[in-house]
């Protein structure tokens, strides 16, 4: 008989493994595992996904099936598997609270490459959530092992959204755990400068032999590198000689490989040999958990309507979502004064156009999309799931998620009850069919802009 294991034995599997693991493990590769069923032998365990689940069958198989014997009794199968489509599940619910930030050391001091680093660029300071969800765990996968099965590992995203602060966190990590490694950390520009001054003082011998031969190289911004031809020629030189002498190599840039058109193809393709992942604009979840977690640092108690508004102002770009936290304590040291909203608010007038933007309500885009698909309000609410029925509450779910700064848990209150995973399941649908179905899309910016320009 098939069963759903019972909480208390999941629990104390929880338990033993997190009892077990150094609590970035835990957070990175072993929270997210998920109880599915249990039938005579066999226990049947998920994780959040294909690339979560290669990790944790390499690493941390046998830490998995002793908790397993310990917490439901010896004899069970595992069975691990990966839910077929990505399946990023928020990690911070909206009022869990960060975990402190001293949870772990953060630098070793004996090691002289550690320092090197800045240590608020540490993995136990970055938060998790589903925007940077997988290239953390890349990113940690390759700390733990690098020269490994992700190589060179290719991270890109926006401005300010995080990709100094992990290839730090990796060079730290791995000095940490591999303390005879020669780690290479290295801005684009930096680079480029050293290059020019090698040549200048007729020293590229001592160029040459430093960048290639360093176990992990990391370099920082590559689409600084665009369109300068002598120092590519050199690159590519070294990227051949670490990547055949089997090292690990990390790089960041704004834009993907693909779109790097200044670079030699030959260039852009050896980018993309290894893993290439993007960091996302974080959701308004994650942004009040970074910022939660700065405030803990701050000088005097900074109150939570505070810090949803400035999350609510600040949308994508986690450095000036750190800036606006900073004015409003700045500004309250200054002058003396307690942390208030209504300080906040004039203090930060010129936060993004998200506040001048009249909110959308719920209860609108729930009548918009139930007009344009010829449906009812009660339909998006209701139960049934047949189509056309379930993608137009897909969408409306999307658009609430686009228009109001509403949780995922309260999305899913608002449609009948829903359980946040199926909310997001919704959002991510549609987000990639956006990309996909013209008539989709069409229509879902019908509605959006109608939905804004009458709220
Ligand atoms: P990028 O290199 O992509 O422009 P940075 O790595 O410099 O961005 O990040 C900008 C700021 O935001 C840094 O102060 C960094 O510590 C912070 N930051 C970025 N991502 C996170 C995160 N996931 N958790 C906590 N802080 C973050
Ligand atoms: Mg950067």
């Amino acid at each position: 008989m098939e069963a759903h294991p019972a909480a208390e034995n999941w629990e104390q599997f929880r338990q033993t493994l997190r009892g077990r693991v150094t609590p970035v493990t835990w957070r990175t590769w072993l929270d997210g595992l998920q109880p599915e069923s249990i039938a005579d032998d066999v226990i049947h365990i998920t994780a959040p996904s294909e690339f979560h689940l290669r990790w944790v069958n390499e690493k941390f198989r046998p830490l998995v099936e002793d908790a397993v014997a310990t917490a439901f009794g010896s004899g069970l199968i595992v069975e691990l598997s990966a839910p077929d489509e990505p399946h990023y599940e928020p990690l911070l619910e909206e009022d869990s609270d960060p975990e402190p930030a001293d949870a772990l050391p953060i630098l070793v001091e004996e090691s002289p490459t550690a320092q090197r680093f800045l240590p608020k660029y540490s993995f136990e300071n970055f938060v998790v959530g589903p925007s940077n969800r997988f290239a953390h765990a890349a990113a940690m996968a390759i700390a733990e092992q690098p020269g490994g099965n992700y190589n060179p590992l290719f991270v890109y995203g926006g401005s300010g959204l995080g990709k100094t602060h992990l290839l730090h966190a990796v060079a730290q990590h791995s000095a940490l755990l591999h303390p005879q490694l020669e780690i290479s950390y290295v801005s684009s520009e930096e680079f480029f400068n050293n290059f020019i001054d090698s040549i200048r003082k007729k020293r590229m011998d001592e160029f040459k032999a430093h960048y290639r031969t360093v176990d992990l190289f990391l370099l920082d911004d590559v689409q600084f590198l665009e369109g300068k031809e002598q120092i590519l020629e050199e690159f590519f030189h070294t990227f051949n000689s670490l990547y055949e002498a089997g090292k690990q190599l990390v790089f960041s840039a704004d834009r993907p490989p693909k779109s790097l058109t200044n670079l030699e193809a030959r260039i852009r393709s050896r980018f993309e040999w290894g893993l290439t992942t993007d960091i996302q604009p974080p959701d308004v979840e994650t942004r009040l958990a970074i910022l939660r977690r700065n405030a803990a640092f701050a000088p005097q108690p900074i109150p939570e309507p505070v810090l949803e508004f400035i999350a609510a102002g600040v949308v994508d770009n986690i450095r000036e979502l750190e800036g606006a936290l900073t004015r409003v304590t700045a500004y309250a040291a200054l002058t003396h004064q307690p942390i208030n909203l209504e300080m906040a608010e004039d203090v930060l007038q010129d936060l993004g156009p998200a506040h001048s933007k009249a909110p959308v309500s719920p209860a609108r885009i729930l009548a918009a999309t139930a007009e344009a698909f010829s449906l009812s309000i009660a339909d998006l609410e209701g139960p049934r799931r047949n189509q056309p029925l379930a993608r137009a509450r897909q969408i409306a779910m999307y658009l609430v998620r686009e228009t109001t700064d509403l949780s995922l848990p309260k999305i899913g209150v608002i449609f009948g009850g829903r359980d946040h995973t199926t909310v997001l399941h919704g959002i991510n649908t549609v987000s990639r069919l956006m990309s996909e179905d013209e008539m989709l899309f069409d229509r879902v910016t019908a509605l959006m802009q109608g939905l804004r320009r009458n709220p």
